[in-house]
C-alpha cells in the first residue's frame, strides 16, 4: 500500500467528527446516569476516567482536522489509536461493572446495549483501519464476555457465546470493507497520479524538460493572472542563431544536445521563479519578474553572455550565437498576446540588425513591421505592374574627367507611397527571396540599356548573396548578357563582404565561372564590414569601392583619410581600380584624387538618372570630346 493510500485511510478516523462526538457523548452520558443512579463509588470514577479521554479525544480531533498538513500519518494515526482503544476498554469496563454490581435490569440493558453497539459501529466506521477498528471492538466485549463467564447465569452464559461469534463475523465483515475501500482508493490515486503525469507531460518539452508552449502559456496566463500594481514582467524571447545550419551539419542528436545545454544554461542565470520554456525548434522564451528596465537590461546581456560562451559537445567545441527580442509588461503591452507580439517584433530587429543582439521592443517597430508586410505583398506585383526602373549613376575616370562605368541602380514608383529606396525594399526581396527574379530583372534590362552604349563604357550591377546563391545564378547572368547582345567584358559585378561570411564554395564557383567568360567584379561598400584583404586576395577583384563613409559624413576626417591612402596604394599595387563613393564636393574629388583613388562616383558628378539621360550624359561628352578636336 502506498503512503498516500495509507494517509488517506488514515485520514478517514477523523473525516466524520460529529458521529465521534455523538459516540462519545452518549457512552459518558449513559455510565453518567448508571453512575449516579446506582449511587456506586467505583462507576463514578470509570465514568469520570471516560468522561476525560472523551474531552481530549475531541479536542485533539479538532486540532489534527485544522492542521492535518502539519503531522505525518504515523502520528495521526497512533494518536487516534491510544484514544479510541482507551476509550472502548473503559467502556466494555462499564458495562461489566453495571453487569457485576447487578444494580437494575433496565441499566444492565442501557450499558450493554451501549457497549454492543458502540462495537458494533465502531467497526463499520473505521473499518479504514481495521486493526483499531477490532481492537476498539474485542477491548469493548472483552470484560462483558468475562464477567458473563464469571456470573454463569444460562442468558449470561449465551451472551458470551454471542459476543465469541461476534468477533470473527465483525472482523470479516470489517475487512471486507476495508479492501473494497483501499482497492478503490488506490485505484483512484492511480487515475489521478497518471493524469497528473499526462498533464506534467503535455506541458513539458522533452528535448529539454523545459516548459512546451502549452506550458508557457499556461504559466503566463497564471503570472498575469496574479500580477499586483507597480510590477514589471519581461518577455525574452531568444532565437539560436543558424541553429538549422549546425542541426544539419552535425546530425539531430547533437543538436538536441545543444538544446539541452543551452536549457541547462538558461536555467542557472534566470531567476528563481521565471517560466523558462522551448517554443518551438531554437526558440526559448523567459518570462519573469523585474525589478525595472535596468534589471531585464542586466538579465539580458547575462543570459546572452552564458549562451555565446563556447560550448563542448562529443569533444567538439562549438559556439552558439542568440538573438534576444524584449518585451516589457506593462510598458510594451497589457496582456499576453501584446507581449509577445513585441517581443518577437524586437527578436526579428535584433536578427536584422545583424544577429547575436539583444533589443528592446519600441514602438517604432510596430510602424516599421507594417510597412514592411505592405512591401512584401507589393513587390511582386512591381515588376509586373512596371513600377520599377533602373536608374544610372556615372562612375568617372578621375584622371580624364570621362565616365568609365554606369552603376545600374533599382528604384520603385509606387502610385501611393512615391518613390522608395532599395535600401527599404532590397533587404524585404531579400528576405522573401524575390531578390533572385528581380535580381535577374535588373541584370537583363541594365544590360539592354548599356548594349546602347560606346563599347569602352561599362556597366555595373549590383548582386545581392543570395542572387549568387541561387541554383542557376551564372546561367542567369549568361543569359542576359546574351539577350542584350552585351559583351561579358563590358559586365562588372558588384558584390559586397556580407557574401563570403557564409562561404559554401557556390561564390568560389560563381566568380570563377563568370570571371572565366571576362566579367568582372567589383568589392562593394569597403570598409564597412569585415575588411578582411583575405578576399581581395582569394577571389578576382578588379575594383574596390571604398565606402562613402569614408568620403564624405560626419566620420571623415585623419583616419579616414589615412585608410584611403591605403587602400588606394594597395590598389596600385595589386592593379586594381580604386572607386571613392559618395563624392559630394570638388574638395571631396580632389582629396580622394591626391590620395590614389583612381575612379570617383558621386552626386558632385550625378545622380543616378534614367537610361535616356545617361545616354545623352555620354553623347554630351562625346560632343564635347569633338569641340575640343575641332578646337
Ligand atoms: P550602393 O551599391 O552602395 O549604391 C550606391 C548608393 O549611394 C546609391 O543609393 C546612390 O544613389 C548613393 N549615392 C551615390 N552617390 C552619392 C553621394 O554623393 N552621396 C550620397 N549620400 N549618396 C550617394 P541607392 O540607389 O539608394 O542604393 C542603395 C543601395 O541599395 C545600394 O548601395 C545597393 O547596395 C542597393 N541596391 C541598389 N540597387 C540595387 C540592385 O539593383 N540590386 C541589388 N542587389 N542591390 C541594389
Ligand atoms: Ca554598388
Ligand atoms: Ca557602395
Amino acid at each position: 500500500m502506498s503512503e498516500r493510500v495509507r494517509r488517506i485511510l488514515v485520514r478517514t478516523l477523523y473525516t466524520q467528527p460529529a458521529s465521534l462526538i455523538i459516540g462519545a457523548l452518549n457512552g459518558v452520558a449513559s455510565s453518567g446516569l448508571v453512575a449516579f443512579l446506582s449511587g456506586e463509588f467505583w462507576l463514578y470514577v470509570t465514568s469520570a476516567i471516560l468522561c476525560g479521554i472523551a474531552v481530549s479525544r475531541i479536542i485533539s480531533v479538532r486540532s489534527y482536522l485544522s492542521e492535518t498538513r502539519s503531522y505525518t500519518t504515523r502520528a495521526m494515526e497512533l494518536s487516534y489509536e491510544k484514544g479510541a482503544l482507551s476509550y472502548a476498554a473503559i467502556l466494555g469496563v462499564i458495562a461489566a461493572q453495571t453487569l457485576l454490581l447487578d444494580i437494575s435490569a433496565p441499566l444492565d440493558v442501557l450499558m450493554i446495549a451501549n457497549a454492543m453497539c458502540y462495537g458494533v459501529g465502531i467497526c463499520a466506521r473505521n473499518a479504514g483501519r481495521p486493526a483499531i477498528a477490532l481492537g476498539q471492538l474485542g477491548l469493548v466485549v472483552l470484560p462483558i464476555f468475562c464477567v458473563s463467564l464469571y456470573l454463569g447465569s444460562l442468558p449470561l452464559l449465551f451472551l458470551a457465546v454471542n459476543m465469541l461469534l461476534l468477533l470473527p463475523a465483525m472482523a470479516s465483515i470489517t475487512l471486507n470493507v476495508f479492501k473494497v475501500l483501499r482497492d478503490s482508493i488506490s485505484a483512484a490515486e492511480t487515475s489521478a497520479e497518471l493524469a497528473e503525469k499526462m498533464r506534467v507531460l503535455a506541458r513539458t518539452d522533452v528535448v529539454t524538460g523545459l516548459a512546451n508552449r502549452a506550458g508557457l502559456n499556461q504559466d503566463v496566463i497564471e503570472k498575469l493572472m496574479h500580477i499586483e500594481d507597480g510590477q514589471m514582467l519581461a518577455l525574452f524571447w531568444m532565437d539560436l542563431d543558424r541553429f538549422k545550419e549546425v542541426n544539419d551539419l552535425l546530425g539531430h542528436p547533437v543538436g538536441d544536445r545543444i538544446l539541452l545545454e543551452v536549457a541547462n544554461r538558461l536555467n542557472a542565470v534566470a531567476p528563481q521563479h521565471a517560466t523558462i520554456s522551448r517554443f518551438g525548434g531554437d526558440e526559448f522564451i523567459i518570462f519573469c519578474e523585474v525589478a525595472d528596465r535596468k534589471e531585464s537590461e542586466r538579465l539580458a546581456s547575462k543570459v546572452h553572455a552564458e549562451i555565446m560562451r563556447p560550448m563542448r559537445i562529443d569533444g567538439e567545441r562549438l559556439e552558439i550565437g542568440a538573438s534576444i527580442g524584449i518585451a516589457l509588461l506593462p510598458d510594451d503591452g497589457g496582456d499576453a498576446d501584446a507581449l509577445m507580439q513585441n517581443a518577437d517584433l524586437a527578436l526579428y530587429h535584433a536578427k536584422v540588425n545583424g544577429r547575436r543582439q539583444s533589443c528592446f521592443y519600441d514602438a517604432t517597430m510596430s510602424r516599421d513591421l507594417v510597412r514592411r508586410r505592405e512591401i512584401e505583398a507589393e513587390l511582386r506585383y512591381a515588376i509586373v505592374k512596371d513600377e520599377l526602373s533602373i536608374f544610372f549613376q556615372p562612375i568617372i575616370d578621375l584622371e580624364t574627367g570621362r565616365i568609365k562605368t554606369f552603376e545600374a541602380l533599382v528604384r520603385w514608383f509606387h502610385p501611393e507611397k512615391g518613390e522608395l529606396k532599395p535600401d527599404e525594399f532590397i533587404p524585404v526581396a531579400e528576405e522573401t527571396g524575390v531578390i533572385v527574379t528581380l535580381g535577374n530583372w535588373i541584370t537583363a534590362h541594365a544590360a539592354k540599356a548599356a548594349a546602347q552604349w560606346p563599347d569602352d563604357v561599362t556597366l555595373a550591377v549590383n548582386l545581392s548573396p543570395l542572387q549568387i546563391k541561387a541554383p542557376g545564378a551564372t546561367l542567369g547572368i549568361i543569359n542576359a548578357l546574351r539577350e542584350a547582345g552585351l559583351d561579358p567584358s563590358r559586365l562588372e559585378l558588384e558584390v559586397t563582404e556580407s557574401l563570403f561570411l557564409e562561404d559554401n564554395g557556390a561564390t568560389e564557383h560563381f566568380m570563377k565561372e563568370l570571371s572565366a567568360i571576362g566579367v568582372r567584379f567589383a568589392l562593394d561598400d569597403f570598409g564597412t564590414g569585415y575588411s578582411s584583404l583575405g578576399y581581395i586576395q582569394k577571389y578576382p577583384f578588379s575594383k574596390i569601392k571604398v565606402d562613402r563613409s569614408f568620403v564624405s559624413g560626419p566620420n571623415v576626417g585623419k583616419t579616414t583619410d589615412a585608410i584611403i591612402h591605403a587602400v588606394a596604394e594597395l590598389g596600385s599595387k595589386l592593379e586594381m581600380d580604386i572607386v571613392a563613393e559618395g563624392l559630394e564636393t570638388i574638395g571631396q574629388v580632389r582629396s580622394v584624387r591626391e590620395a590614389g583613388c583612381t575612379l570617383g562616383q558621386g552626386f558632385y558628378f550625378s545622380r543616378a538618372v534614367p537610361d535616356y539621360l545617361a545616354a545623352m550624359l555620354l553623347a554630351q561628352e562625346d560632343g564635347d570630346m569633338q569641340k575640343h578636336a575641332v578646337g
